[in-house]
């Protein structure tokens, strides 16, 4: 028997209703902070990534998915959103619409990652990018207040924000330093000793516990961020104290992709070590893509971590079935019949159950019940000779010949 790839899923019907639930939250939440959908390809070029993302780190390193065309070109499963989305947005000159520009997106990423509980192979991002405009504060706030704001409304309890500031330019490259000189004097991992030299920044990423204890001693970045970043910093947390947000300084915070500069931050929720969202601002993405320079900022957030949040909620397990009518006939003649009739109530948008495969009527009738159908329509042989259809109420058991003309308008009246 196949089995789906490693680290990646099915989504089966009984999971819907709760995703559907999340997107609809999802796209409300967008509608009112006005970001407008984008989508991207799955594919792009591999140099998207190692360009945007950087070559140095675990995404582009380890764990992204290659394919060689037919005509051998390589082109890369994308393992995030935030490259392509600037990729398009320079492509089609965005910057000629007003700035900043709102786009969020939905869509499936791929990560050659260990799989385990809450990290897939492939996953599911909503992300939310302001790209354009000034670069100002605001803009690092808003995106934090979005993802915060939509992870209220799927219903996720105690929500924390953690928050750091990794500088720019002209801070980052002493802080590098002070962080080289404190890790040379440590016994770190192997991975580490390599990230000394490429990316020392990533030394604060390290999962492996022995680092992890080492970096409790690593310098704060804070104390390096030059006066612009500073106040930069502290205008992005009165902006959260402003709207109640509730964060805690993390300085040796500082993601796994090159292209952040200053706000950088992680979206939990209690009790799990797994951030459901995550962002920062990313001013120079664009320019290392050859395009203009461009503030940016934004954010996303995992989908099947939130799944798995709330799937025990009430609101995400009580899925009640809609009132539908259901259709049930006797004999080939009505089966005919009963599809066009389907038709019909197609036309005047009224939703109909059938299992039309089965002709035995206590079988039809039991499927009613079972999808808790308050009226079942039963169209017999000697029915569709007169034009006419049973109309029975399957609470009570009563029935009523009724013209077949006039079945619509009396299954609406019911079921007002
Ligand atoms: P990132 O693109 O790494 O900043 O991740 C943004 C969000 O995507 C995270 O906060 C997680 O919620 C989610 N995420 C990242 N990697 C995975 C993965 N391998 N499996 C499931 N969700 C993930």
């Amino acid at each position: 028997m196949f089995q789906s790839p490693k680290g990646m899923h099915d989504i089966l019907p009984s999971e819907w209703p709760t995703l559907e639930k999340i997107y609809k939250a999802a796209k409300e939440v967008a509608e009112f902070y006005n970001f407008s959908r984008v989508e991207t390809p799955i594919l792009e070029s591999i140099d998207l990534f190692v360009r945007g993302v950087g070559e140095a780190t675990d995404i582009v390193e380890k764990e992204i998915f290659v394919l060689k065309t037919k005509g051998g070109d390589k082109l890369a499963l994308r393992p995030e959103l935030t490259a392509p989305v600037i990729r398009s947005y320079l492509q089609h000159g965005l910057h000629r619409l007003p700035q900043p520009l709102k786009l969020f997106y939905f869509g499936p990423l791929f990560r050659h990652e260990k799989p385990q509980a809450g990290r897939y192979r492939q996953f599911n991002q909503l992300g939310f990018e302001i790209i354009g405009g000034e670069g100002d504060p605001l803009y690092d706030a808003q995106s934090i207040i979005v993802a915060y704001r939509f992870l209220e409304e799927v219903r996720i309890k105690n929500l924390t924000v953690q928050v750091n500031s990794i500088g720019c330019r002209v801070c980052r490259p002493n802080y590098r330093r002070r962080l080289i000189d404190y890790y040379k004097k440590q016994k770190v991992c192997r991975d580490c000793t390599r990230r000394l030299e490429k990316n020392p920044l990533r030394l604060l990423d390290c999962k492996n516990t022995n680092c992890a204890q080492i970096k409790l001693g690593a310098p704060s970045i804070l104390d390096s961020l030059c006066t612009t970043c500073k106040r930069h910093f502290k205008e992005v947390l009165e902006f959260l104290d402003e709207v109640n947000i509730p964060y805690s300084l993390n300085p040796h915070l500082v993601r796994g992709l090159d292209y952040y500069n200053r706000t950088v931050f992680e979206i939990f929720t209690e009790g799990n070590d797994l951030a459901l969202a995550s962002g920062g601002r990313y001013d120079y993405l664009a320019e290392m893509l050859g395009g203009r320079s461009t503030p940016a900022s934004g954010v996303a957030a995992g989908i099947e971590r939130i799944v798995e949040t709330v799937r025990n909620e009430p609101v995400f397990q009580n899925q009640r079935i809609k009132p539908k009518v259901f259709l049930i006939h006797v004999g080939e003649v009505t089966k005919k019949k009963g599809l066009s009739l389907i038709e019909e109530f197609r036309k005047e948008d009224m939703p109909i159950f059938e299992v039309l495969g089965k002709d035995s009527l206590s079988a039809q009738l039991e499927r009613a019940a079972k999808m808790k159908s308050p009226i079942a329509l039963i169209f017999g042989q000697k029915e569709a000779y007169e034009e006419s259809i049973i109309v029975r109420d399957m609470e009570t058991g009563v029935q009523e010949s009724v013209p077949l003309s006039k079945v619509i308008e009396e299954v609406r009246r019911r079921l007002k």
